[in-house]
Formats: C-alpha cells, structure tokens, sequence
C-alpha cells in the first residue's frame, strides 16, 4: 500500500519512511518486530531534534577513514537498513570496493534471499547515476558498483560465542573482514564481533544501547542520513583528518546534545 503525503506535512520525511518499512513487511521482507526497532530510533532521532549533530559527523569521519584503511572492510545489512539505507550503503561499498553481507536476527531462506534481491535492484538504480563528487567516468562508477558482491545467502560460517541462527555468517565476508560497518545492530551480536578482533562501527540512534557502548565507532545518527554522509566523505577521503576516538567520550557528547535541545526546545 503507498499512500501520498501531501509536501505540506510536517511530518513527510518519517510518515514515508515507515511506508517504506510498512511495504517491505507486507513482502515478508522483515520481522515482526522491525517496526518496534524503528520506533525506539524514531524516539531518539526527536531529541535529537531529526538532524546529524555535530559529534555524528565527527564519528563518520573516522568511520570513513576507518574503513578505507581496512584491508577486507564489510557492511552487514539488517532487514530495516537494507529498506532504509540500501542504495546509499551500495554506494558507499561501492566507494570502498567491499561486499555487503544480509545478515538478520530472524533468519529464514525466504527473507534473506528477498533482501539479497532487493539490494541487486539498489545496485541498478545506482549504477546509473554517478555521486555529484565522483571525478572518474560514469562507466568507471557503473562497474564499481556492479563489482559490489551481495552476500548472505549462502552463509557457511558462524561468528563464534554466539547461539541460533543469527551466529550464521559467510566464511568469505564477515569471518574474513577486519572492519565492519554495522548499522542497528543487536548488543550481544555486536559484543561478539568485537571479541572476534574486529573493528566494529554501529549506527544507533540510542546513544545508551548495548551496541552503542560495546562498538570501535558508534554514529548517533539515522541510517539513512548517515549512509547519505559517509558517501560523501567517501568521496573527499583525502582530505579527511584521522583523529584518536575515544567512544565513550563521543556517547557522552551526544547525551549532552539531546539534553542542550531539549533545553532549548520548550521555552
Ligand atoms: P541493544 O541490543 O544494542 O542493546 P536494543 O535492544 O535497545 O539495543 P534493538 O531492538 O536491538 O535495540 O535494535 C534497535 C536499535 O536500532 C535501537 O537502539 C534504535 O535506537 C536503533 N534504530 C532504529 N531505527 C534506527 C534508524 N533509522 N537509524 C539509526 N538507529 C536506529
Ligand atoms: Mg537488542
């Protein structure tokens, strides 16, 4: 069901986005629960006051450099990111020559190889049209984004310490990466990557989850617009500044962030 919100609404942009998601469930395409995950981000993002606060940019920043400098860089989808933010992920892994691998909390052969095709159509579309800040050819962009390897379907491997099906992962893709991209990942999950010796960056926007405080790098930001932002900085790597990242320090930034436009919100 599409239903079309007039330009007027103020609350278009979120009103479309769990369209989007209502859509995708209506396909099979995501658990039952996915709309709660959305809704908890969704009570954040309004503290936040719906914008990337400066500190996110900040930790995308070193999340690009983080990634560009990784010798098997990943980016591990979930059913409500891959909806949200595929074709902006596809151009970032595109950006950084690396796979994108589904991985779900609720696993089953159906969902996983609809997500697998969804993101194969993400890769047509944004094959075609170049980013405003790419200086090679639109061939040259055509194929990096054709070379970007869809993973998950055929998952041989599991992330160790952890139980049931969303311990599968593919021998090739996240057993094999150094750093990984993880956009609204689950705290024990994330907890694992990270016992594994891996790099881990999250994208949440509860600057208080599990995930949030386990990861290398957390984004406080929506996925959308953080996928939005590191193609970008994607783009002008090189000018971009490595800094040394204490997360804690950048977690408890964030909570001041919400508690200044909170302060600021009601006068
Ligand atoms: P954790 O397992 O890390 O402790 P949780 O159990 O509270 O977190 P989950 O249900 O595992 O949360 O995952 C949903 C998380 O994703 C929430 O923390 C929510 O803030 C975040 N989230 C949901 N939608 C978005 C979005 N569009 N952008 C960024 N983060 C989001
Ligand atoms: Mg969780």
């Amino acid at each position: 069901m599409t239903y079309d919100v007039p330009d007027s609404h103020p609350r278009k942009r979120s009103l479309e986005r769990r369209y989007e998601l209502e859509e995708a469930a209506s396909k099979g395409l995501l658990a039952g629960t996915a709309m709660i995950a959305h809704g908890r981000g969704e009570a954040f993002d309004y503290l936040l006051g719906e914008r990337t606060i400066p500190i996110a940019n900040e930790a995308t920043i070193q999340a690009a450099i983080m990634l560009k400098s990784a010798v098997r860089p990943i980016i591990s989808v979930n059913g409500n990111t891959t909806i949200l933010a595929g074709e902006e992920l596809v151009g970032c892994a595109a950006l950084l020559s690396c796979p994108i691998e589904v991985n779900i909390y609720y696993r089953t052969p159906e969902r996983i190889s609809g997500l697998v095709a969804h993101l194969e159509k993400c890769k047509k579309i944004v094959s075609i049209k170049p980013p405003n800040n790419w200086k090679r050819s639109p061939e040259e962009w055509e194929r990096a984004v054709n070379n970007v390897i869809i993973l998950g379907s055929f998952a041989d491997g599991l992330i160790p310490g952890l139980s049931g099906p969303r311990a599968i992962c593919d021998v090739n893709g996240i057993l094999a990466s150094d750093a990984i991209l993880v956009p609204l990942e689950d705290g024990d999950r994330c907890e694992a990557l990270v016992n594994m010796g891996l790099k881990v960056i999250v994208v949440d926007l509860n600057p208080l989850s599990r995930s949030s405080l386990m990861s290398t790098i957390t984004i406080v930001d929506d996925v959308t617009r953080f996928s939005n932002n590191l193609q970008e900085k994607l783009l002008i790597f090189q000018r971009l500044k490595r800094e040394k990242w204490d997360n804690k320090k950048s977690l408890q930034v964030a909570l001041d962030t919400i508690n200044e436009t909170l302060q600021s919100s009601i006068k």
